[in-house]
């Protein structure tokens, strides 16, 4: 019998009001109010180098028939930006607590870098994440897509057309042995024009991500995928092709 599989549009990387460069306005309520109005029919919540507000996000997506994926933005020991995608939030929540024990204990500067607010699933402040979060963990990029790897997740090089803290600005070429399920380009490139200027970067699937900082910036970029269902082994298959799934950036 064949799986009846469903077109969805997919915005993987996003942050909330816990990412300190981000919107305070970027409350769980208002991104996945966005990503409906945009038509996307999945998410992933990436909050640099925690998952804090993954559960919140994950509820109130629940809650409104949008399903979101819990998942980190992590920066690694070459500054590089990684994102980990996972299936439920104590995946995400034991990858933070080993970038967290491999991270140097330095508290957030508010007034310079902003608040990492942790909220409800109403968008109501529940807290505050001390240790800065934008400072770079002392795990590799081998590494950390070995972790991530282990608890289940999916590994994307997070916008790798971009000139700073990208596997390709940060390392100079794209680690094969790192075995990325894809590479993440921004709105601003093509995926010819990213094989073009990245070598290797042809190996891989290209997807493409918002790395939404605000709700207005929610799918600005998406990738549409064709799954039975909106999971990450469903996500590995369409990105490799396998079983009719299949995944299309425009
Ligand atoms: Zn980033
Ligand atoms: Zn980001």
């Amino acid at each position: 019998m064949t799986e009846e599989l469903e077109r969805i549009a997919a915005d993987l990387h996003t942050h909330t009001a816990l990412s300190p460069c981000a919107e305070r306005s970027a409350t769980p309520p208002a991104i996945v109010k966005a990503a409906l109005e945009r038509g996307l029919g999945l998410i992933a919540v990436t909050d640099h180098n925690t998952a804090g507000n993954a559960a919140a996000v994950v509820r109130c997506g629940e809650l409104a028939g949008l399903k979101v994926l819990p998942g980190i933005e992590v920066t690694t020991r070459e500054e590089a930006h990684v994102v980990c995608l996972f299936d439920d939030v104590e995946s995400a929540l034991k990858l933070e607590d080993a970038i967290s024990a491999a991270s140097p204990a330095i508290p957030n500067d508010a007034a310079l870098f902003g608040r990492q607010v942790l909220m409800n699933d109403l968008g109501e402040e529940t807290g505050e994440i001390e240790r800065m979060l934008l400072m770079a963990s002392d795990i590799s990029v081998e590494s950390l897509a070995e972790l991530a790897r282990e608890l289940g997740g999916l590994v994307v090089a997070a916008h790798i057309d971009r000139s700073a803290n990208s596997v390709v600005s940060n390392l100079g070429f794209i680690p094969e042995s790192a075995r990325f399920d894809a590479l993440e380009i921004t709105a601003n490139t093509t995926k010819e024009e990213a094989a073009e200027r990245f070598p290797g970067a042809e190996r891989y699937p290209l997807i493409r991500s918002s790395d939404a900082h605000a709700p207005e910036q929610v799918g600005d970029a998406f990738t549409l995928f064709l799954l039975a269902r909106p999971t990450t082994a469903e996500i590995r298959s369409a990105l490799r092709g396998e079983c009719g799934r299949e995944y299309l950036v425009e």
